[in-house]
C-alpha cells in the first residue's frame, strides 16, 4: 500500500457532514464574494492568533504583496530574505521592482540568520535603501524574532513574517502570524491549515496599514470599489474557502497534537541515524514539513520510492541559483548553508492522521537505507 505523503482526504471523512453543510450555506445566501463567512472568519483567526486585525485574501503571495504594497516597496529598496524557501517569499519583492538581499540561513533552524542579517545591512550596495525583512518561518518553525525585532527596530525596517508554513506554531508564547508589522499566511491546501483551493491572510496591530490593506484587495477602493484612490488587485478569498476554513480551524488545534505526536515518534526512532529537526527551547513547529538531514538523501529517496513511501526535497535549488532570479547575479557559493542544506535535506510523510504503523514503516525504511 502507497502511503500519501499529505492524506486531505482522510481530513475530509473526518469533518464531510459539517463542511458539505456550510458549503451548501454559501451555494444558498449567494455571497459568493466577501459573504459573512470571511468576516467570521476573520474574526476567528484574530482570536487564534491574538492579533488585531485578520484580513483574508486570495493566496499567500497576495498576502505578502499586500504587505509590501500597504508599505509601497518598489523600486531602489532592498529587501532581506533567504534564498532557503519558496519562490514566493522572493518573487513579490521583484514583482514590486524591488530588490531582493538573499541572507543565509541558521544551519539547524533553516531560518534566517540574524547575526548574518546584521552583516549584509551593513553591507548593501549604495545604490538601494535597506527598506525591509521578510523572515521565513521554515517547515513550520518560527525564526529567531527576539532578535530579528531587535535588528529590525535598531536599523529601522520594516519587519516582515512569512508564516505561510506556520501557522499554529509557538515562539516563547507568542503565535506564528503575531510577529512583526505585518505577517501573511497562505490556505494552501497542502499548509497546516489548508482550504480546498487558493486562500491567505494578512496579520496587524497596525490600523492604518490594516485599512490600506482592505483598499488594496479590491483595486485600491476608496469609498467603494468604484471609487479607486490607488492601484491595487483583485485578492480576495472566496466566500466558499472561508467556509471550509471555519471548520478546518476548529479541528486545527487538535491536529497540531497529532502532528506533535508523530513529529516526536519520528525523532526518537531516527536521531541516532539522521540529523532529526532542532526545536529551541520554548518554541514548538507546526510540522508544515518534518525535514532530516543525510549525507545519503538520495540513496533514502530512492529505497523509501520502491517502498511506496513518497518524500519531497524542499528546497532542491536554492532562489539564488533560479534562473528567475538571474540578474541579481548570485553564484553557486553564495550561500553555503543553504547550498549544503539543499543537498541533504529530505522531507518525510506528514499529516495528522498518518497511522501507527505507517510510522512505523517509514522509520524502519530510513534505517534499513541509512545502514545499507
Ligand atoms: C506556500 C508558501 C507561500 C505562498 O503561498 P501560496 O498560497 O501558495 O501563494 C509563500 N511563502 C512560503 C514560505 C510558502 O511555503
Amino acid at each position: 500500500m502507497n502511503i500519501p505523503f499529505i492524506d486531505l482526504k482522510q481530513q475530509y471523512l473526518e469533518i464531510k457532514e459539517q463542511v458539505n453543510d456550510s458549503i451548501l450555506k454559501v451555494l444558498e445566501h449567494g455571497q459568493y464574494i466577501l459573504g459573512p463567512e470571511i468576516r467570521d472568519l476573520e474574526s476567528d483567526l484574530a482570536q487564534f492568533i491574538q492579533v488585531q486585525h485578520v484580513l483574508t485574501c486570495s493566496s499567500g503571495t497576495d498576502a505578502l504583496l499586500l504587505a509590501l504594497m500597504a508599505h509601497d516597496i518598489g523600486p531602489g529598496d532592498a529587501v532581506f530574505t533567504t534564498p532557503f524557501t519558496f519562490i514566493a517569499t522572493a518573487e513579490v519583492i521583484s514583482l514590486l521592482g524591488a530588490t531582493p538581499v538573499f541572507v543565509d540561513i541558521d544551519e539547524k533552524t533553516f531560518n534566517i540568520d540574524p547575526q548574518l542579517l546584521e552583516e549584509k545591512i551593513a553591507c548593501v550596495s549604495k545604490d538601494l535603501n535597506a527598506k525591509a525583512i521578510i523572515a521565513v518561518d521554515l517547515f513550520g518553525l518560527c525564526a529567531d524574532y527576539d532578535a530579528l525585532e531587535s535588528v529590525a527596530k535598531k536599523h529601522n525596517l520594516l519587519l516582515i513574517e512569512d508564516a505561510a508554513q506556520s501557522l499554529g506554531a509557538v515562539y516563547k508564547g507568542r503565535k506564528a502570524g503575531s510577529f512583526g508589522d505585518v505577517a501573511a499566511t497562505s490556505f494552501y491546501p497542502a499548509k497546516p491549515l489548508g482550504a480546498y483551493g487558493d486562500g491567505g491572510a494578512v496579520f496587524t496591530n497596525d490600523t492604518s496599514m490594516y485599512e490600506k490593506m482592505v483598499s488594496l484587495r479590491v483595486h485600491g477602493q476608496g469609498k467603494n470599489k468604484y471609487d479607486n484612490v490607488r492601484l491595487g488587485l483583485n485578492a480576495r478569498m472566496d466566500t466558499m474557502q472561508a467556509a471550509v476554513l471555519l471548520h478546518k480551524l476548529r479541528i486545527f488545534p487538535g491536529e497540531i497534537e497529532k502532528r506533535q505526536e508523530i513529529a516526536n515518534t519520528y525523532t526518537q526512532n531516527l536521531q541516532d541515524h539522521v540529523t532529526t529537526p532542532f526545536i529551541p527551547d520554548d518554541c514548538t513547529s507546526t510540522w508544515a514539513q518534518y525535514s532530516i538531514l543525510s549525507d545519503k538523501r538520495d540513496v533514502i529517496q530512492q529505497h523509501l520510492k520502491e517502498q511506496g513511501i513518497p518524500t519531497c526535497i524542499f528546497y532542491i535549488k536554492p532562489l539564488h541559483v533560479q534562473d528567475a532570479f538571474s540578474t541579481l547575479e548570485y553564484k553557486p557559493g553564495d550561500f553555503p548553508i543553504s547550498e549544503n542544506a539543499a543537498q541533504k535535506i529530505i522531507s518525510l510523510p506528514m499529516h495528522p492522521y498518518l497511522k501507527e504503523d505507517d510510522q512505523q514503516r517509514i522509520i524502519a525504511a530510513i534505517i534499513s537505507a541509512v545502514n545499507k
